[in-house]
Order: structure tokens, then sequence, then C-alpha cells
């Protein structure tokens, strides 16, 4: 695991830095492809998380959700708006056959939600922040104390094919709502953040690369 801030880690992945899990405190945040539990169980090294949380329903994000949450008897949380996608209500948005394709690939088991997020709750020192367009429920995870800013797919900080860091928006087939993703990426330079950290890619420290890569793509309404 690599430490990012206080109380903030990185678990190891493979490919690294690909499909990203974090444990900030005692909560995972996202939950890899089903592929990933035993690589999860080993760095937590025996101890139980108390919480999984999602920054969004994606099959690279729920994937050992169901798993944990049973072997620890710990509640799943993710946005209201993705609740019908992780209980199995719905399909995953949005509903292609890419995603179906990701759906068989890499997710776990529907499972339900025991705490439904909306815009403004806490969790510990986290801030949920609705920042949907990806998907309906998409969220970030921001702490004020040093403004680490927890970002899903609202960008991703890694070229998918050559695997190089660099910023960029989501793949519009993986994405529901291209033009509300793009609202909110402005949010979250509005949050000034001083780390970032992506469902793909490595954290970023570059408030300045942010700011510029989201004023580059402000629309008239934001
Ligand atoms: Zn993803
Ligand atoms: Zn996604």
């Amino acid at each position: 695991m690599q430490l990012i801030a206080e109380n903030v880690w990185l678990l190891r992945g493979f490919p690294r830095d690909m499909f990203n899990v974090y444990l900030a405190g005692d909560t995972l945040i996202d939950a890899g492809t089903r592929w990933a539990k035993r690589r999860i169980l080993r760095q937590l090294h025996g101890k139980a998380p108390r919480m999984v949380a999602l920054t969004h329903c994606h099959p690279d994000h729920q994937g050992t959700a169901a798993y944990f949450c049973d072997r620890y008897g710990i509640p799943l949380a993710c946005h209201e708006a993705d609740v019908d996608a992780m209980e199995g209500r719905i399909r995953m948005q949005p509903e292609n056959r890419v995603i179906r394709l990701g759906e068989w690939c890499w997710s776990g088991k529907p499972y339900r939600v025991g705490n439904v997020l909306r815009d403004g709750d806490r969790f510990g020192d986290f801030r949920v922040v609705h920042a949907p367009g990806h998907t309906p429920g998409h969220v970030f995870y921001f702490r004020e104390r040093d403004r680490l800013a927890i970002v899903g797919d609202v960008l991703a900080n890694m070229n998918f094919v050559t695997r190089k860091p660099g910023l960029r928006e989501p793949p519009p087939i993986f994405t529901v709502d291209r033009l509300l993703n793009r609202r909110s990426i402005q949010t979250l330079a509005g949050l000034r953040p001083s780390v970032v950290c992506f469902g793909h890619g490595p954290p970023l420290r570059d408030l300045a690369v942010i700011e510029q890569f989201a004023a580059a793509r402000a629309t008239p309404q934001s």
C-alpha cells in the first residue's frame, strides 16, 4: 500500500494504478474488479474495514464490494442515484454492449446499499460531493482538512492504451452524460484540491494542472 496522505492509502493493484482501490481510515473506497479479492485481502493484513464506499457503480469499481461487505458484515455506501444499478434492479449505466462486457468480465454480485449517500453527507473526515455525468450517482469524497479528493472516473490520470499518466476525460462509451461530467470537472476544480486520487492512474498533486484542464473544458452552463 502507498500512503497518499494522513490515513489514506492507495492499494497495490495489477496492473499498477489501473483499477484503484483506496483505504481511507477504515473505509474501503471503491472495490476494483472481482478478480482483486485476494490482492485486497492480503493488503488489509487481517484488519477488517468498517464500510465499503463506491465513487460510482461500474464493474471495475464494485467488483469486490459484495464479497467484502458479506465477509465482514459491513455496510455498502453509494449515492442514491446509483443504488438501483448496485442492487441489480437496472443495468449499469450507460446501458450498452461495452458496459455489459465489462460486467461480464469484472463485476461482482449486486448487493444491498445499506448506506445511501446524498450530496453533503459525511463519513469520518470526508464529505460526499455529488458529481454526476459519468454515472447518475457518481460522487467525490473530499476531505477539507488537507483538500484531498477521491474522484473516481470523473477524470482519469492515465492513457488506457499506453498506461502513461496524463489527465483525460472518461471514454464517452462509459459515460452517461458527457456535458454533465464536464460540469463535475468544474466542480472538482472549484474544490481547489491539493491531492487528487483517481479511479485510474496515479494521484496528482498539482492544482494548476486540474484548473487548466477544467478551464479548457468549461461549458457555457458551468
Ligand atoms: Zn473505472
Ligand atoms: Zn466508471
